[in-house]
């Protein structure tokens, strides 16, 4: 029996894992099914992306001697058969994929196709389940552990020696983040945003997408700026470097309505396919800081990013699986309102920032947490809607990395990390962008026809979640707050404005 490397459409690398090992020329199977696509209406790029990227991978492993089995199913359990009714002799042998129950599933599927599997690590990430495991010395069976960023953060830097001094962060300081709240004057201009031309390839790939399924998002790939191949992903790494990575510190938070990429790296798409390693990047940003005029805050924010959140957002989500993807501490129950898929909304931030979703299944941190989340939060939507709204409209979403970010970090849903919820008015959102004004909201009123809905909704929020929220020590300020407004009775007519944009919500209106 002879192992064959199964290459999962989320590990387009030669770098890692069983293919790293077997010879060059070896055989190896790829299986691209289609059933998983149906599932979802999935933003069209990110169909396109995955997609043209195996095939891309596929054709480069072929031009480099590798006898490639690419199979195209509908689903994985024909790929499976069709596999196995080929090469009876062979076991397969691939590294786990990060969403949970996938290794038990795939083996199930693959005992059911006369096969077997032997599944190895996943080394698409800076750490291993051991190594963290044995530092955080978390009891696998419980379901609701907690654990704290910032202190495997500074586990993982003391760990692998980046920005280290010895054993002093270098700077002196470990976390740069309250340097990473500016918002620009209007002389700042963005670095230009990537806009390459689609290959051959990806055109084909989008046309035939648009054709099988039914995706949400524009189907154009005039603007695409999302990596196919390792080169692209390595020249968008190098671009990162030489025109963003400098800019990417002071005004990580800020938001402005022309501006859809600010300074971000946009390599989430291709960190999560393999097409670039973790470390890689982190080593490249290294590299730049140690031979160039670079700022610190720049560079250990984005250090943080990804050896910090990236990492801890995995291991949590091993942990508090499959609790996370159920979780519901505040019980909210509301519906997804329609606006998310249909843009439909005079709410200047939110229209704004969905039509970027729509556009290229893009939006960088704080408008995914402080205008996405932080609205449905306050409306109270049911945490797995809107987990089920970012895994399907995202080009950089998988459940693992999704289902923490959103149940956890935007929605306060189990504890697992979060000590409150991330929640604001429009002062927050005015204060780190210009959406509010170009908006026909009132950004300073709560209550009255034109009033910013995120301020009724703030009080009426703490209000409704008093019995949760009250006792936290972090909200002891905000509680005081609404006790004035409960002794002045403006709480009544907060909760009348709150009930008549719920109305109004349901028209379609708000
Ligand atoms: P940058 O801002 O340039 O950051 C650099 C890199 O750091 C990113 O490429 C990413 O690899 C990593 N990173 C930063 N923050 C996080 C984080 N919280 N979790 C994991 N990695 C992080 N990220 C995804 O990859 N997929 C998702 O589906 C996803 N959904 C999110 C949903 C919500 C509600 C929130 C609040 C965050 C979500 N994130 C997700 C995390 C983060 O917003 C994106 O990784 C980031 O915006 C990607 O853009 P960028 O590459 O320009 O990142």
């Amino acid at each position: 029996e002879s192992d064959v490397p199964w290459v999962l459409g989320t590990q387009l690398t030669t770098r890692s894992g069983p293919i790293a090992r077997a010879a060059e020329g070896s055989r190896v199977l790829m299986i691209e099914a289609h059933d998983f696509a149906a599932r979802k209406p999935y933003h069209h790029h990110k169909l396109t992306l995955v997609f043209a990227a195996m095939r891309q991978f596929r054709d480069r492993l072929r031009a480099a001697g590798y006898e490639v089995i690419y199979i195209t199913a509908d689903s994985f359990a024909d790929g499976f058969a069709a596999f196995f009714d080929d090469h009876p002799d062979t076991r397969l042998v691939a590294m786990r994929s990060p969403s949970y129950g996938s290794e038990r599933r795939f083996r199930e599927l693959i005992e059911a196709a006369g096969g077997d599997v032997r599944f190895v690590d996943n080394e698409l990430f800076a750490s291993t389940r051991q190594a963290f495991d044995e530092w955080a010395n978390a009891d696998p069976d419980d379901e609701t552990p907690t654990f704290k960023h910032e202190s495997m953060y500074r586990w993982l830097r003391r760990e692998t020696g980046v920005l280290m001094d010895g054993d002093e962060p270098v700077g002196g300081e470990w976390n740069y983040d309250d340097e990473n709240r500016e918002f620009p004057d209007e002389t700042w201009a963005a670095p230009p945003a990537p806009s390459p031309e689609p290959d051959e390839q990806t055109v084909e790939t989008a046309a035939w997408v648009e054709d099988s399924f039914e995706t949400w998002g524009d189907t154009s790939v005039d603007d695409f700026p999302w990596p196919v191949t390792r080169e692209q992903a390595q020249d968008a790494l190098d671009r990162f470097i030489d025109e963003r990575l400098g800019e990417f510190g002071e005004y990580q938070d800020a938001m402005r309505a022309d501006d859809w990429a600010m300074a971000h790296s946009l390599l989430s798409s291709s960190i999560n396919l393999g097409l670039l390693h973790p470390v890689e990047v982190i080593e490249a940003i290294i590299d730049a800081y140690d031979s160039r005029d670079l700022p610190l805050n720049a560079v250990e924010g984005c250090v943080r990013q990804i050896l910090g959140w990236r990492e801890f957002m995995r291991h949590v989500y091993r942990h508090a699986m499959p609790a996370l993807a159920e979780a519901n501490q505040l019980d909210a129950t509301a519906s997804l309102p329609d606006f998310y898929w249909d843009g439909d909304t005079e709410m200047e931030c939110l229209s704004q920032t969905i039509s970027e979703v729509y556009d290229r299944g893009y939006s960088h941190h704080i408008q995914r947490l402080m205008v996405l989340a932080n609205f449905a939060t306050l409306w109270g939507v049911e945490p797995g809607e809107l987990n089920d709204w970012f895994h399907a409209t995202y080009v950089d979403a998988y459940h693992w990395v999704t289902t923490p970010n959103v149940i956890e970090m935007g929605q306060y849903g189990h504890g697992v990390f979060a000590t409150k919820p991330y929640v604001s008015s429009a002062n927050y959102i005015d204060k780190m962008s210009d959406y509010c004004s170009d908006c026909r909201y009132y950004k300073t009123k709560t209550t009255g026809e034109n009033a910013c809905p995120f301020n009724a909704l703030y009080w009426d929020f703490l209000d409704r979640n008093e019995e949760q929220l009250r006792s936290n020590h972090r909200m002891g300020l905000m509680y005081s707050h609404v006790d004035d407004k409960q002794e002045s009775d403006e709480l009544s007519s907060i909760r009348d404005r709150v009930a008549t944009l719920r109305a109004k919500a349901a028209d379609g209106d708000i």
